[in-house]
């Protein structure tokens, strides 16, 4: 039995791999659950899995959920105290880390630093810190397994090779679904078009930063750093059909892909059982129906989030949380409809532009880039 605790366990990969974890009972049990406010779904949770501790990031929504338990015996923690509770219970094997942005870096670091093996899901931990993630995860001698769909393919294609023998990590990106728009067009993009992802299903975050290719941006960030390769070796790629997850090429011109269904269960559950692969009733993709596979150039300028991710990795220190908080901010002022669909890209660009990079920064530099990036990015949201 793996015993597991899922942060983020009422959002999108939480409860995916809630389905996943449901058909294997006799391989894995879970401990701990936490999230953010979503009471009635956590209790939902709660009394299917049986967890021993379970937490709210919001205190009231905590206090609500423990009325509503009344006395079942799980312990209902609060804050990012009680995230960071749950992240080191001593009860769990495996940490999955899916809670969205920048408030998983810390929940993540002290469940390495416990020992945990981590599956991770959420990127942004390891693009603001550069090494760091890593080297903690080093020290402490466990995995950091990723879930997310394009570095759990360079995971499983460098599996067993020489790390010094690659050429290229080439990262495949759907595009999301304004890819063939005008200019003009994707001025007037709404929130509600933008949540409408054609391939993958995902938090609302993850699919805006899909639609500005911003994810794709973080996502070479989080390679740069996770496998630790050179910005110049990581080429990204858009290929509409979402079949071909990443790529690896050696040195000897080899080229390396994983395929496979749209489904993040495929990439989570490996990352649940790995070392092992076990068998489930997924379908198998079918590539006769997949054809053609295409691959095209991401165009930089219709979608300049790419390319100051790729600045901001290359830069690097500071700057890459930086751009991850300004981006944070700006995402949110959109769906909240403060702003439109390009100024993401443009709050994104003034900020990082203000900002003196400290290039060898600590945790607290970390966090105080993180802090001034949000409030700068919030000052420039008025001028959209
Ligand atoms: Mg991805």
């Amino acid at each position: 039995m793996k015993r597991i605790s899922i942060l983020g366990s009422t959002g999108s990969v939480g409860t995916q791999t809630l389905e996943v974890i449901a058909t294997f009972p006799d391989r894995f049990q879970v401990v701990g659950l936490a999230g953010k406010s979503e009471v009635e779904l956590i209790r939902e949770q709660v009394e299917r899995w049986h967890p021993e501790v379970v937490a709210l990031m919001e205190t009231p929504a905590a206090d609500e959920l423990r009325r509503r338990l009344g006395r079942k015996g799980v312990k209902v923690l609060s804050g990012e105290e009680g995230i960071v509770e749950v992240a080191k219970y001593e009860g769990a094997d495996l940490v999955l880390s899916a809670i969205v942005g920048s408030p998983s870096l810390i929940p993540t670091l002290e469940a390495i630093r416990s020992g945990k093996t981590i599956a991770l899901a959420s990127k942004e931990g390891v693009v603001m810190t550069g090494r760091l993630l890593m080297e903690e995860a080093k020290r402490s001698g466990v995995d950091i397994l990723p879930v997310d769909s394009e570095p759990n393919a360079i995971f499983q294609c460098l599996r067993g090779e020489d790390e010094r023998k690659v050429r290229r990590l080439i990262l495949t990106a759907s595009g999301g679904p304004f890819y063939n728009f005008s200019e003009s067009q994707l001025a007037s993009i709404t929130p509600a078009q933008a949540l409408r992802h054609p391939t993958w299903k995902m938090g609302k975050k993850i699919t805006i930063d899909s639609a500005t290719l911003m994810n794709k941006g973080l996502e070479v960030i989080e390679a740069h750093n996770f496998f630790d390769i050179d910005i110049s070796q990581i080429e990204v790629v858009i290929h509409p059909q979402a079949k071909v997850h990443s790529m690896v090429e050696f040195v000897d011109g080899s080229i390396m892909a994983i395929l496979g269904i749209t489904d993040m269960k495929v990439p989570i559950q490996h990352a649940l059982t790995y070392p092992e692969r076990i068998a489930n009733k997924l379908p198998s993709l079918d590539l006769t129906e997949s054809s053609p596979l295409e691959f095209k150039k991401p165009d930089l300028e219709k979608f300049p989030c790419l390319k100051y991710a790729y600045e901001a990795g290359k830069v690097g220190g500071t700057m890459p949380a930086v751009l991850n908080a300004a981006n944070e901010v700006a995402v949110e002022a959109f769906l909240n409809g403060k702003i439109g669909f390009l100024d993401i890209a443009g709050v994104s660009r003034k900020v990082m532009a203000g900002h003196s990079i400290i290039r060898k920064p600590h945790l607290n530099d970390i966090k105080e880039a993180d802090t001034w990036a949000r409030e700068t990015a919030k000052r420039n949201l008025s001028r959209c």
